[in-house]
């Protein structure tokens, strides 16, 4: 994914270019490397998808504002499995009248472009990221989510034409969409095909276009999609919603929508896979002597004994206690790391006691202590 181009240099836009100049920039590179002009021309259909995919993304505010902030990593959260930009197939063509770009083509395009323009085609996949708190994710929540993304129009019922109006094959093309046109030269005659002007290849006529959709059909709804996060979901996990994206194109199945979780980091516990690791500060006392302590859980408080003679660095593991396993009904575990803490600022009492307990010290004691300085005499007394 990192050999990706920026999408503001594929369009070649500046970062704060306005929607208008990203329109007009995709126009004109759409159109420059559109397949039907550069037929068989693998290099013209890579840029025509990289530009497509670009202009998908700089010409929804959202998209683009994640983009911003995230980078590709908004959209791609492969890095925790999930799918990305990959499949999705359409480029959000939708979002204005293809035979504005294409209706000047001529020739074989011509035909292609007018079935493309009329055929089924699904609806565009939406990619969110839903921020999470560490608890959220451990045991699973219900989000409501605000979405835009396109649907037929409900005041037209997707015809694009007013109401009380009806939309009119297109008497030029008889509804194909293309005319034949014959010239005779000194070499014969010549037969070509080209997108119907009077119709901009739709076949269809819209006297009075639907107010509410501007004559599209379609149009951008802001909704609200209720989603169930899993118990154990972890950082860049993808819950998939079918259907919940773009509504299908000329009777298109409808697109999907990703929702892509982050976890935000809690103060005091962080996670490995399952298990919650958390350190646990001692004082020196109470590691030498053994103490019970209230620890932290996500379940809450509990009471835990740590054994006499704990050694700093020391992992505790508290079984069963972790995250959920998605979709189980086993747990990860909680895990202590003993910190022990150097007591520091001690008063002459405090600083004497001290000193009368390490006179009072044996090898039995600090074993590692001893044994290390033993060693170092043995080496220097050779
Ligand atoms: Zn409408
Ligand atoms: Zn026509």
């Amino acid at each position: 994914m990192t050999n990706k181009r920026d999408y503001y240099e594929v369009l070649g836009v500046e970062k704060g270019a306005s929607e208008d100049e990203i329109k007009k920039a995709y126009r004109k590179l759409a159109m420059k490397y559109h397949p039907d002009r550069n037929p068989g021309d693998k290099e013209a259909e890579e840029h025509f998808k990289e530009v497509g995919e670009a202009y998908e993304v700089l010409s929804d505010p959202e998209k683009r504002q994640k983009y911003d902030q995230f980078g590709f990593d908004a959209f791609d959260p492969t890095a925790g499995g999930g799918a990305g930009y990959g499949g999705t197939g359409g480029f959000g063509f939708e979002d204005f009248d293809l035979g504005d770009i294409f209706g000047s083509f001529f020739g074989g395009g011509a035909r292609q472009s007018q079935a493309r323009r009329n055929a089924p085609r699904q609806g565009e996949t939406l990619e969110y990221i839903l921020n999470l708190s560490f608890e959220e994710a451990a045991f699973g929540v219900r989000k409501e989510i605000n979405i835009q993304r396109m649907e037929v129009c409900q005041d037209c019922g997707g015809t694009g034409a007013a109401k009380g109006t009806k939309v009119e094959t297109c008497s030029v093309c008889h509804g194909t969409g293309q005319v034949q046109t014959t010239t005779r030269t000194p070499l014969g005659m010549f037969s070509q095909t080209t997108v119907c002007s009077t119709c901009r290849g739709k076949g269809k006529i819209i006297k009075s276009p639907c107010r509410s959709c501007g004559g599209n059909g379609m149009k951008r709804m802001n909704r609200t999609v209720t989603v169930d996060i899993p118990a154990g979901i972890d950082e860049g996990q993808t819950v998939s919603l079918r259907g919940a994206g773009g509504h299908g194109i000329n009777g298109g199945a409808p697109g999907d929508l990703h929702v892509t979780i982050r976890i935000n980091p809690h103060p005091i516990f962080t996670r490995r896979r399952y298990d919650v690791y958390c350190e646990l500060p001692v004082t020196m006392a109470q590691a030498a002597l053994g103490a019970e302590i209230e620890i932290p859980t996500i379940d809450g408080p509990m009471t835990y004994k740590i054994p006499e003679g704990t050694q700093p660095e020391t992992v505790l593991r508290i079984p069963r206690k972790g995250i959920p396993v998605l979709r189980s009904k086993s747990r990860g575990d909680h895990v202590l790391i003993v910190k022990v803490e150097i007591p520091k600022n001690l008063n002459e009492r405090q600083k004497k006691l001290l000193r009368d307990f390490d006179e009072s010290v044996s090898e039995h004691n600090f074993s590692e202590n001893r044994s290390f300085f033993k060693k170092v005499k043995d080496l220097f007394n050779k």
